[in-house]
């Protein structure tokens, strides 16, 4: 279990849920949920370059600002749930396709589980930068546990 989901302060909202059994104001659980992945064209030309961004879209949001245009991911949360090396799986085949980077659309409230996943593939298996795609609603405490594996916000 990580100490982290247990008492979820990740974000500014500090709902101090145990995500484990117990959604906050996100609506995420312990477990990953992701709604799309793809080589992603239409991110800043800097970031999609010519072959695209290998962008993730995490479901549920910490922010949900109303005027949102992935509403239906971010505060209707669809998407499906994901193990650990799925995801693991989806970034390394996203490398293979030819991604510049790997993309983290609203990544705040899984940073434990990207954090052991990043931990155990970046700079080894996966090459390419991170670019963490985050509405910057943080906390500090969130951001210093990403950090350490991102390259670009
Ligand atoms: S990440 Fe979700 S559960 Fe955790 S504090 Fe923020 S809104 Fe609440």
């Amino acid at each position: 279990m990580n100490e982290l989901l247990k008492n979820c302060v990740l974000c500014p909202k500090k709902c101090g849920v145990n995500r484990y059994n117990d959604k906050g104001f996100c609506g995420a659980t312990n477990k990953i949920k992701i709604a799309y992945y793809s080589l992603h064209q239409w991110e800043e030309p800097i970031i999609s370059g010519t072959n695209g961004s290998g962008t993730i879209f995490f479901s549920n949001c910490n922010m949900k600002c109303m005027y949102c245009q992935n509403k239906k991911i971010s505060i209707d949360g669809y998407g499906v749930y994901i193990s650990n090396k799925k995801l693991k799986e989806i970034m390394l085949l996203l490398q293979e396709k030819g991604a510049h980077n790997i993309n983290l659309v609203t990544p705040t409230m899984y940073t434990p589980q990207l954090n052991k996943i990043l931990n155990s593939i970046k700079g080894k298996e996966l090459t390419i930068p991170v670019v963490d795609n985050t509405s910057s609603y943080e906390n500090i405490i969130a951001l210093k546990v990403r950090n350490n594996r991102v390259d670009v916000y």
